[in-house]
């Protein structure tokens, strides 16, 4: 379980990871602002702030993705 501070709110948020690095959307569960993270070795290295639209997109290749392994 990994601390995320929300930069806008500072609000910690436990992001639990599957693996020790991952890269994608993150949303503050407080004010709802979404984020790319990056994580590296369980370390947090970046966090940018995304738009509702990158998200979305986001959220497409990842169910995408999820297609594919089932196949
Ligand atoms: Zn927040």
């Amino acid at each position: 379980m990994l601390k995320i501070k929300c930069p806008k709110c500072n609000t910690d948020g436990n992001f639990s990871l599957a693996e020790p690095s991952y890269e994608g959307p993150y949303k503050c569960w407080k004010c709802r602002e979404l984020f790319t993270i990056e994580i590296r070795n369980n370390e947090l290295r970046s966090l940018k702030p995304l738009s509702q639209e990158e998200f979305e997109k986001q959220q497409e290749i990842e169910a995408l993705k999820a297609k594919f392994k089932q196949s």
